[in-house]
């Protein structure tokens, strides 16, 4: 039986996002799946019950009703997980801190929870990572509120009327949104700065041509799993100081720091405040979670002495359309890990679904074992406290062994065939088994990290195989022109759509770097 997808309308005040849009919802109904959206659903978002309906979804009255998953931005209330039904899969933002006695409601309802803030921050699971695409729009978002509420330009102006100098924008937390916001804040002609905790985030933020700022206490920023750790009370200190300089040259900050499952700290307390101009805008993005500036109130604008302290806590849902497209998007991809075909299954192995799963039928599952962060540690022979189990070291070299015996006992069985096969056969197929055999020792022992870097090696391996698959095409159907055909094929193919993604990834730069050598020019 297909399993039935529910998408209710969400019920948070203020909410404008919606779980799925037309468009993931033909994705998913494509698969086998049912959808079933609530009446009312998308509007907010710009999608009418039309456009669902077109996709392939039932229109209901209720998205919770005999669902047997339920797809949600927030997390439901304890009524609406009343209405669960046994046995169902929940995914959504939980936080099942922030509601007091969800669990106690889901579990003896035998819900499977997959929370979506805790999909881990690696490479593979990025197009499932909701927190990321939400952070990048909101990154964008929180420079355009504060060119709204700034009484000035962004850019610089030069008019019969009088100039003014480009805006001084200072970003705290270089992060997903961080950058975003670096990235806009520099589109619209500002003067940016920013500061981060982690030592990675200087070359990013000196990609987007932002200028990387620095405390005099050295301290490691770096923690597990791609995220910063909580800094000492001294570095802390040495980054108000900072910013108290800071906050004499600039007129804007927009401050995004945040090490999840804590509080945000305090980097702008009062008397930094006082230092900015009249005038000035902080966007406190970390506003839901306790805020990075004393001053902030969740959800408001304070007038703090002329100062505009912006806490909106919806910035992805002030751009409901967009927010909800990707949010869906990711909700789709994350599908792919929940089994093929027409039923969602939750797999206890699959290393993107098993630690975002706060629940599972109704149970907890025991923590799962600390992981190796994804970011480079700093030089050591000592072995690293976060060096991966030994568990885990023995399976991979198990995998490299069985992969060695499997590629001997093949090549050995070519060896017997190539007795009874043309003298041809033998030479090619070793070749072939050989680069199979290497290539897959390779890609494996290459970081997820590296990749894209992995990506350019394969495009010139591809370039052999063309020229490989050329040589063996001839002017008889024969098997080798076949092979040799599908092999030129394949290798264009790839070929092709890595210089699609690397023209891409140049155009994201060239966008950065044209206004600099516009600037550069005058
Ligand atoms: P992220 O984890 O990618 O980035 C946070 C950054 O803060 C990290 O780079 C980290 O190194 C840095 N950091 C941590 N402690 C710091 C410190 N003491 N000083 C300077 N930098 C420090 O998170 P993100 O996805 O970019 O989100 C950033 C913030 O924006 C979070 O608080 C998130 O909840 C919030 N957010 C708000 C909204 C909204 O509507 N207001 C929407 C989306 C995200």
């Amino acid at each position: 039986m297909a399993t039935i997808i529910g998408v209710p309308k969400e019920s948070l005040p203020g909410e404008k996002r919606v779980a799925a849009t037309p468009e993931s919802v033909k994705k998913l109904f494509q698969r086998g799946l049912v959808l079933r959206v609530e009446k009312g659903a998308g509007l907010a978002a710009g999608y009418a019950d039309e456009a669902y309906r077109l996709a392939g979804a039932e229109l209901v009255d209720d998205g919770w009703k005999d669902s047997d998953a339920v797809f949600k931005v927030r997390a439901p209330t304890v009524e609406e997980a009343g209405r669960l039904k046994d046995g169902a899969l929940l995914v959504c933002l939980l936080y099942p801190d922030r509601t007091p006695g969800l669990t106690d409601v889901l579990k003896p309802k035998k819900v499977t929870a997959l929370a979506l803030e805790k999909i881990p921050r690696v490479t593979r699971a990025q197009k499932m990572d909701v927190l990321s695409s939400q952070a990048n729009l909101s990154g964008y978002r929180a420079v355009v509120e504060a060119a709204a509420h700034l009484q000035g330009f962004f850019g610089p102006q030069v008019t019969a009327a009088g100039s003014t100098p480009p805006a001084k924008v200072l970003i705290i937390g270089a992060g997903v949104a961080g950058l975003a916001a670096i990235g806009a804040a520099r589109a619209l002609g500002a003067e940016v700065r920013a500061f981060d905790t982690r030592a990675a985030a200087r070359e990013q933020v000196e990609s987007m041509g932002a200028k990387f700022l620095e405390v005099t206490v050295k301290e490691l920023g770096e923690g597990g799993g791609g995220y910063a750790k909580v800094m000492s009370p001294e570095f802390i200190a040495a980054e108000m100081a900072l910013f108290r300089a800071q906050a004499k040259e600039v007129d804007v900050i927009i401050s995004t720091a945040l090490v999840p499952g804590t509080k945000a700290p305090v980097l702008l307390p009062r008397d930094v405040v006082e230092h900015l101009k009249p005038g000035s805008v902080v966007v406190d993005m970390a506003a839901e979670q306790g805020g990075n500036c004393e001053l902030c109130r969740p959800g408001e604008v304070v007038d703090f002495q002329g100062v505009k302290i912006l806490g909106f806590t919806d910035l992805p849902s002030r751009m409901a359309a967009t927010s909800s497209k990707f949010f869906a998007m990711n909700l789709v991809h994350l599908a792919g890990e929940l089994g093929q075909g027409d039923t969602l299954t939750v797999n206890l192995d699959n290393d993107v679904v098993r630690p975002s799963l706060v629940l599972h039928q109704g149970e907890t599952l025991p923590p799962l074992p600390p992981k190796a962060p994804s970011l480079p540690a700093p030089k050591s022979i000592a072995p690293r406290p976060d060096a991966k189990p030994k568990q885990q070291i023995m399976s991979q070299s198990g995998r490299a062994w069985g992969t060695t015996v499997g590629g001997l006992a093949l090549i050995s069985g070519l060896f017997v065939l190539g007795r009874f096969a043309p003298p041809d056969f033998l030479q090619h197929s070793t070749v072939f088994i050989l680069a199979c055999f290497v290539g897959w020792q390779v890609v494996w022992a290459v970081t997820p990290a590296l990749h894209t870097p992995l990506m350019s090696v394969t495009n010139a391996i591809s370039g052999i195989i063309i020229i490989g698959g050329m040589v063996q095409v001839g002017a008889h159907l024969d098997a080798a022109t076949i092979l040799g055909a599908i092999a030129v094929l394949f290798a264009a193919i790839n070929i092709s759509g890595g210089f699609l993604v690397t023209q891409r990834m140049l155009r994201m730069f060239q966008r950065e770097a044209a206004p600099a050598a516009s600037k550069g020019g005058r």
